[in-house]
């Protein structure tokens, strides 16, 4: 059987390993079982998966995991919290399939078994690119579950036409479609973040819809794009292309129109102006 941690061992588990929260880790610790409940609910686990969790910390949303599949797979960078985990899971999921591994999650390229599952409460300062580098690194990773800011969560969703579409949303819709799963208040963290968060669910696509060559293009164009946005595409691309004029070229050749912005491509525009090149 597995118990989950309350508000008052997480204080007591912090006081004695004199754990002091940083930014930098981006270390808001969830403090509410109802709350890691919700968290594993929006996951969609069927019991069966592999499930890798990117920064364990005190363990709150480990233990609920292990109750909700088959194995995890942890990866934390602070070794004093490392440290204590196996201490937590022995007492509170004893028995259970946990694996941890002490390592920069934005580096790291192997794990010891495939996972299916992605589930995390992101260290806030590294939530895209970590997302990222998981669903480029581990392509068994079918779906997922990650706690983020409430900015990040709207920007990662976001649909083409709008303000909150960018380079995250369009680089995420590469690897498959993604939707808000609730918000999350800030209370129930320690320490209390000055920010709002949410849950973001994805799924991947059933095929990829490219090679990695295609992505790397894909993802030069998604950049260049957007690193003038209210720039048309024309004036947006010329660096990349060569030339305002060879930038023309290349978006009529993939069939988009020159005048339009960044932010009214679909990651499929975004994929033909990369195979024209
Ligand atoms: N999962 C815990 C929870 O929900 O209470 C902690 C989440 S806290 C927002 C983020 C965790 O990620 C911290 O434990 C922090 O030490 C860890 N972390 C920060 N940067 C990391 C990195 N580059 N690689 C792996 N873990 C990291």
């Amino acid at each position: 059987m597995v118990t989950l941690l309350g508000g008052a061992e997480i204080r007591e588990l912090a006081a004695r390993l004199n754990v002091n929260p940083t930014k930098k880790l981006g270390q808001n610790f969830v403090t509410d079982p109802n709350t890691i409940r919700r968290i594993v609910q929006a996951a969609k686990l069927s019991g069966n998966e592999t499930v890798v969790e990117i920064g364990p910390g005190l363990g709150s949303l480990t233990l609920g995991l292990l109750e909700a599949a088959a194995a995890v797979i942890a990866v934390e960078i602070d070794p004093r919290l490392a440290a204590e985990l196996p201490a937590t899971v022995a007492r509170h999921a004893a028995g259970t399939n946990f694996q941890l591994i002490v390592q920069d999650a934005l580096t790291i390229e192997q794990l010891p078994s495939a996972p299916d599952a992605l589930v995390a409460n992101l260290p806030y300062n590294i939530s895209v690119p970590v997302l990222l580098h998981f669903l480029q690194t581990f392509a068994s990773i079918r779906s997922g579950l990650v706690l983020v800011q409430a900015e990040v969560a709207h920007r990662l969703v976001a649909t083409p036409g709008g303000k909150e579409y960018g380079v995250p949303s369009a680089k995420l819709a590469w690897y498959g479609s993604s939707s808000l799963a609730g918000n999350i208040g800030r209370n129930i963290f320690w320490p209390v973040p000055n920010v709002d968060s949410a849950l973001v669910y994805f799924s991947r696509h059933d095929e990829p819809l490219g090679t990695s060559a295609l992505r790397k293009a894909t993802f030069a164009a998604i950049d260049a794009g957007f690193s003038q946005r209210r720039k048309t595409l024309r004036q947006a691309l010329a660096t990349w292309a060569g030339s305002p004029a060879a930038a023309e070229a290349k978006i009529v050749a993939a069939g988009l129109n020159p005048q339009s912005r960044a932010e009214e491509l679909s990651i499929h525009d975004f994929v033909s102006l990369a195979k024209v090149v």
